[in-house]
């Protein structure tokens, strides 16, 4: 049953196995299907456990494997009751801003580290990975971070350059009408964004940017235009970058509000549910929790992978663009 606000959720999924329920039903819609060997027979071949410890779990004929609803999801192995799982993924992704793994912990009646896990698992469900903008994409840059002179003078980057500072750097990608993508890579100049730019926007895409001297040998092949900003241009016609301008505000102001500080090593994942939750702008909150259940086969991170304790700086920091840079906490 589909619900619009929590309080609804509280007074029709009030028991643990109603919840259980609820994660079946929208996993599978149509029919539950076996997560080791995919076998989509149903009721032919999976049956369901109804007594013990294993109630509400399955066991699929063909593999001879007992399974739950958390197998092979972001649940994976996880002791966490259902019904906490359930308040969890509506606030995280239901909240224009998200919310804080402190605030969702009192929330939900976990501790601080168990949330932020629970919170980054719910993040991994959306990631972008494979995502490839084409058409009409605005691109722009954006550096997240304090200013050096307000840091602590041991912490300070000594660098007399100030656009060589210790800032995240951030490209900012939107298609018109379709996904918006944020990666963070290294350094301030255009060779370092060219492998975000090549992994995520298609070879035929229009490149609307400003008039930043990083574009000036173009993109890549692509087809560019650009609006003078520093000259009050902000559009040509069609041709502006006000809507990933405005993303990167919302993405401010996230960061600012709620976070407070986002590690370099995780940016990725709070990027991409931030792009979920603008993507989905116009859905309701249930239409938005029913879209996020059809995405999560496949989807469980162990802690070990995104944990940067005891090897901070290592590749996996950058999985996908290959980047050599270490980075000392
Ligand atoms: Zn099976």
């Amino acid at each position: 049953m589909a619900f619009q606000s929590i309080h609804k959720l509280m007074q029709e999924y009030n028991t643990e196995d109603k919840c259980r329920e609820w994660f079946v039903h929208h996993r599978w819609p149509n029919g539950v299907e076996c997560p080791f060997c995919s076998n989509k027979d149903g009721q032919k071949t999976i049956c369901r456990l109804t007594k013990g410890a294993e109630k509400g779990c399955f066991l699929c004929r063909a593999c001879k494997k007992k399974f739950s609803v958390r197998n092979n999801s972001f649940m994976g192995k996880s002791r966490i009751p259902y019904s906490k799982w359930l308040m969890a993924i509506y606030f995280v992704i239901n909240h224009k801003r998200g919310i804080s793994s402190l605030q969702l912990a009192r929330n939900i009646g976990v501790t601080q580290s168990t949330a932020w896990f629970m919170a980054q698992r719910i993040f991994n469900i959306v990631n972008s990975d494979n995502a490839v903008l084409n058409g009409i994409v605005e691109m722009d840059e954006v550096y997240i971070g304090g200013a050096e002179k307000n840091k602590r003078p041991d912490r300070r980057v000594n660098n007399s350059n100030k656009y060589l500072n210790d800032k995240m750097s951030v490209l900012g990608m939107l298609e018109r009408g379709g996904k918006v993508i944020l990666r963070q890579y290294e350094g301030k100049q255009y060779k370092y964004m060219e492998p975000v730019i090549e992994h995520h926007i298609g070879k035929d895409a229009t490149v609307y940017t400003d008039e930043s001297p990083l574009y000036k040998g173009g993109i890549n092949g692509r087809q560019h235009n650009c609006v003078n900003h520093s000259k009050g241009i902000y559009g040509i016609g069609s041709i502006t970058t006000n809507r990933i301008e405005g993303m990167f505000s919302q993405l401010k102001r996230m960061i600012l509000g709620i976070h407070v500080f986002v590690t370099r090593g995780h940016f990725k994942r709070y990027a991409d549910m931030f792009s979920f939750r603008m993507d989905t702008r116009e859905l309701t909150e249930y239409e938005r929790l029913d879209l996020l259940m059809t995405q999560v086969n496949g989807t469980r991170i162990k802690f070990d992978e995104i944990s940067c304790h005891g090897n901070p700086g290592t590749k996996k920091w950058f999985p996908h663009y290959g980047s050599k840079r270490k980075i000392v906490l």
